[in-house]
């Protein structure tokens, strides 16, 4: 058999016609998304849009009303079938999601990690040295600015290589000036470490910086979706111009 004729291989995430429904009300309205290994999608929308119900469905802590979460083309998630959040193999960073504050910054990020002690030893230096924060590594969170604290939480997220990683505006709590440096080295540290990832803000800038592909969202919907340049400079209607124009 030929590359050719080998069939295309099944997306790290995809997500069918996800709906969630609160009071009536569909705040995820028919969402469905596809993202490679190595690849960063943005979802990108105004407050309320529904972006972080979408995330916490995938993450496996909300149920949808319907639709299904694949998984390198295994079914995770349906409203009969669901594999537990902790087997999703998900990395997880939010604006708020604290290290603990009683481990050391070596213990935070060997959480996730199982084996020998060597070996996650061996792990956490070496993202520890990619987030530049290798003098830290018996330090204790409260030590660190807000900035090394974040991180952290990514060197952490990312330690036990997780095939998906979710991101909830993880850069929202940070000072303006510290903010693009973050983005750059979370970008370069995501491209090495070969997850989906699906990363969730109401920054057009941010988005325009992080991305492969912008997932534009209102109300419950993915409105227009592609490139970063292509979205920015053909938006789909006066409401996507009007978001894209707007001084956030
Ligand atoms: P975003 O992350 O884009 O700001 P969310 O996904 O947090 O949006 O919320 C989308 C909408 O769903 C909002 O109107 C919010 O108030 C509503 N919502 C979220 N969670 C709940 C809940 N548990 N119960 C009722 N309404 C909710
Ligand atoms: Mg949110």
């Amino acid at each position: 058999m030929t590359a050719q004729d080998d069939p295309k291989p099944a997306p790290r995430l995809e997500v069918r016609s996800l709906i969630r429904r609160f009071e009536g009300r569909a705040v995820v309205d028919d969402v469905s998304l596809s993202i490679e290994a190595g690849q960063v999608t943005c979802l990108l929308g105004p407050s309320g849009c529904g972006k972080s119900t979408t995330l916490r469905m995938i993450a496996g802590v909300e149920m949808q009303d319907s639709g299904e979460i694949y998984v390198d083309g295994k079914l995770i998630c349906d409203t009969v079938f669901r594999v537990p959040p902790e087997r999703r193999q998900i990395g997880l960073m939010f604006q708020d999601f604290a290290l603990f504050p009683h481990l050391s910054v070596a213990d935070n990020v060997a959480f996730g990690l199982k084996g020998a002690r060597d070996l996650k030893r061996a792990r956490v230096e070496e993202l520890l040295n990619k987030v530049h924060l290798k003098r830290f590594i018996d330090g204790y969170p409260h030590e660190l600015s807000g900035g090394e604290q974040q991180r952290v939480a990514l060197a952490r997220a990312l330690a036990p290589r997780p095939r998906i990683m979710l991101m909830d505006e993880p850069f929202s709590g940070l000072d303006n000036r510290l903010r693009d440096g973050i983005r750059d080295d979370t970008l370069s540290l995501l491209k090495e470490e070969d997850a989906a990832v699906l990363l969730v803000t109401h920054e057009p800038d941010e988005a325009m910086r992080m991305a492969d592909e912008i997932a534009l969202m209102r109300r419950g919907r993915i409105v227009q979706q592609g490139a970063p340049y292509n979205v920015y400079t053909r938006p789909a209607d006066k409401a996507a111009v009007a978001f894209f124009s707007d001084v956030n």
